[in-house]
Parts: structure tokens; sequence; C-alpha cells
């Protein structure tokens, strides 16, 4: 089944509001294994919304449209469905009824255009609106289905979850495909050499992948195809590629689904009983905001400092004066000076610092913008490990903040085997 949505209204057009009902409806859709191949947004202008309409009744089998379902003279969507599909508009009395009522509850008399909002494309199914005055419908003619859901959000999504969601699955049948979906999260290898390693796994026939870049990780997105049926098979699939790309890939896949960097580092902190704090220089404060993000963070992190200036990376967490002359505040040396000063001020198993030039200005030939030291300092001993990252000040940042966290968990990983090797 092959769907598009169709949003209205002008207000979209002007970047007042942001289509979020397309983002919502395209989850869902995709989730009963509905492609959606096309999101239009179109004015509230009869001429151009017939024209969009007649296109998309044309190429497609389910159309969902949002929005124009108002009362005023502007709100045309019905109206121009129940043109381009040959269909008289009725009265639905019940809807009236509603209409009525609804401003019965507020005391107030039914202006003449809500009486509008009851009119419907003939043998239309109609979707009820308990929270607005706008039902929405249903129609199906000739094989195609239409349906016309409210522009608030807040009215469409629960019309569409209530109602249109069980009268769509009824006409996709149990049959039906479900997209079986899984995301796995990697960090520290780009999109290219991703695909590289990948090879053959991205063209599968029975589990597809997807490479999506964000702004400090790669995900890559699994989905296999089944009926109810055939969904423990899928699941199958689904397992057997992610097993695959983790053999590929080993210690880049941090996580997946709905898993975090920050959120994978705090339970396995919490797991070991480790205790952690931070020096920050260029992440100044995100990497504790980081870590503080979620309920019970103080089980593990204990605080840190953010030592912008020279001068508080002496005077707080010691770091020494001859160091900072001899190789500069973003340098291999100072970074292991940070970490190991609010290790030993703080009394932490573990403690991570940063420091690096963010952009855009302050970058040499030598030192280039993107440049970051990120230094860990354990029982073990101390290092620092150097980063060249590209992109404007914030992207510089929060690959910072990843990179540190990143490093915490590879430590871990490494420590966890040590032990497993029985030599720990
Ligand atoms: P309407 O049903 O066309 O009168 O829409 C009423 C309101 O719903 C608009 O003023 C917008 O604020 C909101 N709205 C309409 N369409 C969308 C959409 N696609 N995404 C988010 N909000 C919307
Ligand atoms: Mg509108």
């Amino acid at each position: 089944m092959k769907a598009e949505i169709v949003a209205t209204g002008t207000e979209l057009l002007l970047g007042e509001t942001l289509n979020t009902s397309a983002h919502y409806l395209t989850g869902k859709l995709s989730s009963l294994g509905i492609e959606v191949d096309y999101h239009t947004t179109v004015g509230d202008n009869s001429g151009r919304l017939e024209q969009v309409l007649r296109q998309a009744i044309g190429r497609s089998d389910l159309l969902v449209t949002t929005g124009g379902l108002g009362p005023t003279a502007d709100d045309l969507t019905k109206e121009l469905v129940a043109k381009v599909l040959d269909l008289k508009m009725e009265l639905d009395e019940f809807s009236l009824e509603q209409v009525k009522q609804f401003f019965g509850r507020r005391r107030a008399p039914m202006p003449s255009g809500n009486e509008k909002q009851a009119y419907f494309p003939k043998d239309s199914k109609i979707l009820p609106n308990p929270i607005g005055t706008a039902p929405g419908a249903i129609i199906e003619k000739n094989g195609k289905t239409v349906i016309i859901l409210p522009g608030p959000p807040f009215e469409m999504r629960p019309m569409f979850d209530n109602y249109a969601w069980s009268e769509l699955q009824q006409i996709i049948g149990p049959q039906a495909i479900r997209m079986n979906e899984r995301v796995l999260k990697v960090f520290g290898i780009g999109e290219s050499a991703i695909e590289e390693v990948l090879g053959e796994l991205m063209s599968l026939q029975n589990v597809t992948m997807a490479l999506l870049a964000k702004r400090a990780e790669m995900h890559i997105r699994l989905v296999a195809r089944s009926s109810e049926e055939t969904s423990g098979e899928a699941k199958e699939t689904l397992n057997w590629a992610e097993e695959e790309i983790r053999r590929r890939l080993g210690d880049k896949v941090f996580g997946r689904d709905q898993e975090t960097m920050v959120g994978i580092v705090g339970e396995n902190l919490k797991k070991k009983h480790w205790s952690i704090s931070t020096a920050e220089s260029c992440s100044g404060g995100l990497l504790g905001a980081a870590l503080t993000q979620e309920p019970g963070s103080s089980e593990f992190y204990l605080g840190g400092v953010v030592s912008y200036s020279n001068s508080l990376k002496q005077g707080l967490i010691g770091v020494s004066h001859q160091s900072l002359e001899s190789f500069g505040a973003v340098s291999e040396e100072v970074a292991k000076e940070m970490a190991e000063g609010i290790r030993s001020k703080a009394g932490t198993d573990l403690a991570i610092s940063t420091t690096g030039i963010a952009g855009p200005g302050g970058g040499t030939d030598e030192k280039p913008v993107g440049l970051v030291y990120i230094g860990l300092a354990s029982p073990e001993g101390i290092h620092a490990k150097k980063f060249q990252f590209y992109g404007e000040r914030e992207s510089v940042r929060q690959l910072t903040v990843q990179a540190a966290l990143n490093e915490v968990r590879l430590h871990m990983l490494k420590n966890e085997r040590r032990l497993q090797l029985g030599d720990g």
C-alpha cells in the first residue's frame, strides 16, 4: 500500500508552525507497514489544494490529510476531497448534535460557520473528535482510501490513534506487513568507513540497512519486514544481523534502540560501584551536564570543575605552570594533569578531562580548530588521547562530550576483559 500525507495550512508555509503531524503520521503508517511516498504541504488556497488532492488520489492508495476542518471559509479540505472524488456533501446529524453540545457545554451560542463541520463527503465513516468541534472522516472509493484529520496535533493524534488506526488495520488486513526495526548506535567511525566495513550486508534481501549520521554518533537502522505470523523469524534475522555488525565493528557499537552513550556509561559505573569526576575546559560543563542527565547520577558522579582559564587549571586542579608554558593548554600533558589533578582532589575511581579548540577562532597550523585532548585517570594510570573533530563550535563541543564518555566506556570494557582473562 502506497500512502502520502497532505498537510494543509498557510501557517505551515509561512514557517510559523512546524509540520509535526507529517512526522507523527509517517511513523504510525510505517509501523503498519504502509510506505509513505510523499509529504506535501499546501496553503489554504482552493485551487492549489484541489490540484494537490487530485494528484495524490491519482498516484497513491492511501491519502491522509491534516488541517482545514475549521468553521471558517478558508477551511476547505472536506469540500475539495468530495469534489475530487466526485461525491456530494451530506449532513451528518449525529455530528451536528455533537457540535451543538460542544457549544452547549460552554454555554455559548453555536456560530453559524460551525454547522459546516457536520457536513462530509457522502458515505464517509465519521471519526469522532472528543476534544474539538471538527470530526474527521474516512472515505473509501474505487480502491482508494482518504483519511481526513484535523489540524491541531492534540486533536489529530488521539483521533488517529483511537479511531483511524483500527480502521486502517482492517483495510490492510491480516496479511499486513510489519516493520521490525532495530537501531545500532556507533561512535568513532564515519559513514563511509562503516559502509565499507559492512560491505555486502548493506544490500541483503531480508533486512534493509540504512546509515543515519547524527551530530555526535552514527546510527545503523535495520528493518526486517514480516507478517504478523512471521515476526519471530524477522527478529531472528535482526539478531543475526546485529551480531554480524557487532563482530565487524567491535567496540565501536556502543548501544542500540533507546540506549544512549551517557546512559550506558552511567549504568556500567553503577554496576561497578565506581565513582567519577571531571575537569573540563573546551566542553565548558557540558560533560558534567551529560553525566547528571539521568536521575540517580549521584551514585557515580561526584562533580568536577570547569577550568577554562590557565589560572584555574593551575589553581583549582594543580596543572603545572611548566606544562602550560612548554606544551600549551591544549596538549596531551595538560589533559593528563587535569585528569590526574581532579582525581586526586575528588578522590574518585576515575577522572576524565577535556581540553581543546572549539573554534571558530583560536586555531593555528599546529593546533587547528577541532583539536581536542581527552585525559583519563584511573587506578591503572593516566593517559590522554588526541582527537581531531570537524564542524562548527557546537559540533566540536558535543563530539568532545561524546568522545569523553566513550573513553570511559572503553576503559570499563578493557577492565572487564582483563578480569575475564584473570590477570585483573
Ligand atoms: P486547522 O484544522 O487547519 O484549522 O488547524 C488549526 C491549527 O492546527 C493551526 O493553526 C496549527 O497551529 C495547527 N496545525 C495545523 N496543521 C498542522 C501540522 N501539520 N502540524 C502541526 N500543527 C498543525
Ligand atoms: Mg488551517
